[in-house]
């Protein structure tokens, strides 16, 4: 008999006289402190800074760094990221993230700046193991005819699933949970709880003011960080806020978070997903929020869990 196949019973034996069980024996794995790190904190338009003569938009292109956006996206260690598109590798290669860290895309919606199917494929042919794009059924819809596309030696080993809000279902060491965004008529955008061991998040955007049954979802989580999407910024105009929020919008959602105790004492909140024609510069809007407790995430910031 090969030792290998050995092993087991002599453990048995082992433990039997120690009065352990087998398992006792097993060191438990050890699971990763989970962090967040943002790719990308920008809206549909982060290249009009490029040509826009406004305020904030000149005060982007003259200034840069954390003024400037990537399409949003975010990563959550271990294994997880929200959202992929043209912008998606720059954000990992800026964040020393490999793709080989990257087991399952979570997609909230099939517009082109959360979801390029194109960049997403380069990805898992780069990851070079299967991965797992889990997303709404007009996102998955995408991917599969940009697959129908490629020769059978360019399709890389990615699984698709279609999730309709209200899911739950397991995301490696993760609890994935789907929430109702309020974005567009025609397809069932969606918002991601992810709930580790003792850790849980919120990832908010796109949408507008949230929609009932999310509210009510809600109410079953206990958040150590919400990430809430401010595209439009201090902006008021109605037809700004039809699928998108305002910063009005922002601070009445943490509230509310807050005052319910959905997100945890000491937890934090987070605005993403900022439109850099509409909204303040970072540098400008940063200290300006963080006095409400709003942290303005910019590309590349990191926030253990
Ligand atoms: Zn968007
Ligand atoms: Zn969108």
């Amino acid at each position: 008999m090969h030792p290998a196949t050995l092993f087991p019973t002599c453990l048995g034996l082992f433990s039997l006289l120690l009065g352990l069980s087998p398992g006792a024996l097993a060191a438990e794995p050890e699971t990763p402190d989970p962090y967040v790190v943002f790719l990308g904190t920008g809206a549909a338009d982060i290249q009009r800074p490029e040509t826009d003569p406004c305020d904030n938009c000149t005060y982007v292109r003259q200034h840069g760094g954390r003024n400037a956006r990537r399409y949003s996206s975010l990563f959550v260690s271990p294994g997880v990221l929200i959202d992929y598109s043209v912008t998606g590798r720059n954000g990992l290669e800026s964040a020393g993230i490999a793709p080989a860290a990257i087991d399952h895309l979570l997609i909230t919606h099939s517009h082109g700046d959360h979801c390029d199917p194109a960049a997403i494929v380069a990805l898992a042919r780069e990851k070079n193991k299967p991965l797992s794009l889990t997303g709404n059924a007009n996102t998955v819809a995408r991917i599969e005819e940009h697959l129908k596309t490629l020769g059978a030696d360019q399709r890389p080993a990615l699984t698709l699933q279609t999730v309709k809000p209200g899911e739950e279902f397991a995301l490696g060491p993760w609890r994935a949970k789907t929430l109702a965004a309020n974005h567009i008529p025609t397809e069932d955008a969606l918002l991601y709880v992810l709930r580790g061991q003792h850790k849980s998040l919120l990832y908010a955007t796109d949408t507008g003011w949230f929609p009932v049954g999310t509210f009510a979802a809600l109410g079953a989580e206990r958040l150590d960080l919400a990430i809430v999407e401010g595209t439009f910024g201090e902006q008021t105009q109605p037809n700004l806020l039809v699928g998108q929020m305002n910063f009005p919008f922002v601070r009445l959602i943490r509230q509310f978070l807050v005052e319910s105790k959905r997100l945890k004492p000491g937890g934090r909140f987070f605005v993403t997903h900022l439109s850099l024609h509409f909204c303040e510069p970072y540098d400008l809007l940063a200290p300006r929020l963080a006095a409400e407790d709003i942290v303005v995430a910019y590309d590349g910031l990191r926030a253990d869990l």
